[in-house]
């Protein structure tokens, strides 16, 4: 068998086509406004300014403008919290985000529950998280939801599937698996403290490897057929599972790179895009 490759980077590119038409709608619609996704970024840390950047580029593509919060690695709960609650009450923002992870000083999950749910369009808030898991309408946390996004594209019916997540982080694992969940797969969180995880990952229809440690699930714990995804990015272009022995033996099967990332900031700005939609149109 020969897995399909559940290309984020093509789905990415087919989106941000469309998007940049619903943007030019918008724009002439309301005197030539146009949605605006407000990045804060706080501190100096390399990879997150890289991060920032490409989002900040990815509004570009589509016609859309950011609005870019550089703050210095000393800032406080109370300065972070103050400059979110003007960005929700600036009418001419339309979604937030607040590059994960913050210098430690600082309460993130605080901040992260001060922005408004109309404007949060990364999916982080406690609400937004309730509202999902509860079935309700809320911006979904934007890589998991980007992952949700990639297998509707490619048809992968998930109703009744075995979903085994690996990983339980608030901005990943979880979200992920009560978005598959609330998909009608049966689902296994699994984590640091879970006992013999490759028995479990064996059970797995569909496999979301949510880790942060290079290749540690093993190829030949997963079954033949499984649908295999993975959120993780490491130097040398590999992600949390070893990909290449299942090119052959998957039914499925996300690239590193070019499979979850680029779905990730595909979100984020399709979802600022519903939000100025709202607001705007
Ligand atoms: P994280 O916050 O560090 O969470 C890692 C999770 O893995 C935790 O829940 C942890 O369990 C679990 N874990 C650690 N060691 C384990 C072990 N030995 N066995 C089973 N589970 C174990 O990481 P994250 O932010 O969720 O990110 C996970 C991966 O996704 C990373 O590779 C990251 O780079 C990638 N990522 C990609 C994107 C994207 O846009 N492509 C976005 C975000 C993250 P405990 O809860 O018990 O500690």
């Amino acid at each position: 068998m020969t897995a399909t490759i559940l290309d984020g980077k093509h789905v990415a590119q087919l989106t941000e086509a469309a998007l940049a038409e619903r943007v030019t709608s918008i724009k002439s619609r309301s005197e030539g406004r146009t949605p605006v996704l407000a990045t804060i970024l706080v501190g100096d840390d390399p990879a997150s300014a890289t991060y920032v950047k490409m989002k900040g580029n990815a509004c570009q593509r589509i016609g859309m403008e950011s609005l870019a919060i550089e703050l210095p690695a000393s800032t406080s709960t109370n300065d972070l919290l103050r400059q979110i609650e003007e960005l929700n009450l600036n009418p001419d923002v339309h979604g937030i985000l607040l590059q994960h992870p913050v210098p430690s000083q600082i309460d993130e999950r605080a901040c992260f529950d001060m922005i408004a749910l109309e404007k949060d369009v990364d999916g982080v808030t406690c609400l937004g998280f309730g509202r999902m898991a509860m079935g309700e309408s809320a911006y979904g946390c934007a890589t998991p939801q980007g992952i949700m996004r990639l297998l509707e594209h490619y048809e992968i019916a998930l109703s009744g599937l075995h979903a085994v997540v690996v990983g339980r982080s608030p901005i990943l694992g979880k979200p992920m698996a009560m978005m598959l969940l609330e998909a009608n797969a049966t689902v296994t969180i699994c984590h640091s403290r879970t006992r013999d995880l490759e028995s479990h990952v064996r059970q797995a229809d569909l496999i979301v490897g949510a880790v942060g440690r290079p290749e540690f699930i093993r190829a030949d714990w997963i079954k033949d057929g499984a649908v295999v995804v993975d959120a993780g990015y490491h130097p040398g272009g590999v992600g949390d599972i070893e990909l290449q022995p299942l090119l052959e033996r998957a039914s499925a099967i996300t690239p590193v790179p070019g499979g979850v990332g680029p779905m990730t900031i595909n979100t984020l700005i399709q979802q600022t895009v519903q939000s100025g939609e709202k607001s705007l149109a």
